[in-house]
């Protein structure tokens, strides 16, 4: 009886999401059909990202319905390519985007790409990258420079570029303008860079100090421990001298939330990027009164990726102290474990690696 055997379809190792509160389970689950213009990418690094233990941890719903394999921040290498693939050759270094966007649509043809009508986010509405392969249409993928390791790759495909979109496209932050960023994560991290870029005075706020200290080195002109403070946003202004222009909320806590809109003077704009499904924890006067403007922002059109690398290139943006842990993919609830006790900034998982 080896039939049965013979025919069994391939599979991979995934760290597959059933019910929230539980952990991870590693299986083997089948490779996806390669259609003519699809890629199999070998994922080398996955990184792990808060929203991940908002699905896990807090009960948020993914789109896709579970069983599903969460993480979006991926790079890796071809593996194997569709017929009519023209771009890429196995072996080739790839990013492969956080938000994949569907190029036909209504907002896509206005580049407004992040607002796609069919936008999907590996590890949300479809299968994600804690496993040995993602199969990803061509047209989708950005080549990885060769003096660029797989870990930046991961950090470029959502929080580096996310940041950049964020700081240049969503909100166009100015010369001069006080930037406050709630939140030291990589996240945080990337958006006071790109906010640096733009010669703004960027102040950052978090709970841990070790955090802080990279924001600093990261040329943060102020940073705040709010445990350290009875009232935050008291802490907050004293350190600004006043209130700020712009706030960015990359957390998405009730408490956080309210902090964020009370540090705002008024015309100011409040930037919500931490995924959560809590609702807005203030008054609709508040921001009819102060006349505040209030900006959502997900993701990035994938055209914006090679600025990032140009920036990565010039040396511009730093990232080497954001990578905080390694693991492999069986060890991937440890790895959890580490964003859990705030001792990660990005926890890189390496679905194809066994031992570290
Ligand atoms: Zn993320
Ligand atoms: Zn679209």
């Amino acid at each position: 009886m080896t039939g049965k055997k013979l025919h069994a379809p391939p599979t991979m190792k995934a760290a597959v999401f059933h019910h929230a509160y539980e952990p991870l389970s590693i299986e083997d689950v089948p490779l996806k059909p390669l259609k003519e213009s699809d890629v199999r990418v070998k994922i080398e690094t996955c990184s792990i990202c808060h929203t991940d233990l908002q699905f896990v941890d807090r009960g948020l719903a993914t789109y896709k319905e579970p069983p599903i394999i969460l993480g979006h921040e991926i790079a890796g290498a071809v593996e194997e390519t569709g017929k009519k693939v023209t771009a890429y050759l196995p072996g080739d270094r790839v990013i492969v985007p956080a938000t994949i966007s569907c190029g036909t649509c209504l907002f896509c043809k206005s580049w407004n790409e992040t607002q796609c009508e069919n936008l999907k986010i590996p590890g949300n509405h479809i299968d994600g990258g804690y496993a040995q392969f993602i199969t990803v249409d061509q047209r989708h993928l950005t080549r990885l420079p060769d003096e660029f390791s797989f870990e930046l790759g991961s950090l470029i495909s959502n929080v580096l570029v996310g940041a950049y979109h964020l700081v240049f496209d969503r909100v166009n932050i100015r010369q001069g303008e006080t930037v406050v960023i709630f939140g030291c994560g990589g996240f945080g991290l990337s958006v006071l860079q790109m906010a640096k870029l733009k010669h703004a005075h960027v102040y950052m706020v978090d709970i841990f100090d070790w955090k802080l200290n990279i924001a600093r080195d990261y040329g943060a002109d102020g940073v705040l421990n709010s445990n350290k403070c009875r009232v935050c946003e008291e802490g907050v202004c004293e350190m600004l001298k006043g209130k700020a222009d712009v706030v960015i909320e990359t957390i998405g806590t009730p408490r956080t939330l309210v902090q964020a809109i009370n540090v705002l003077h008024k015309g100011g704009r409040i930037v919500l990027s931490g995924y959560a499904d809590n609702t807005l924890p203030f008054l609709v006067s508040k921001i009819i009164m102060d006349e505040i403007k209030l900006i959502g922002s997900v993701g990035a059109p994938i055209r914006e990726i090679p600025d990032v690398i140009k920036l990565l290139k010039d040396q511009r943006i730093r990232w080497e102290e954001m990578i905080t842990g390694h693991f492999t993919l069986d060890k991937i609830n440890e790895a959890l474990n580490t964003l859990r006790m705030g001792q990660s900034i990005r926890t890189v998982v390496h679905p194809n690696k066994t031992d570290l």
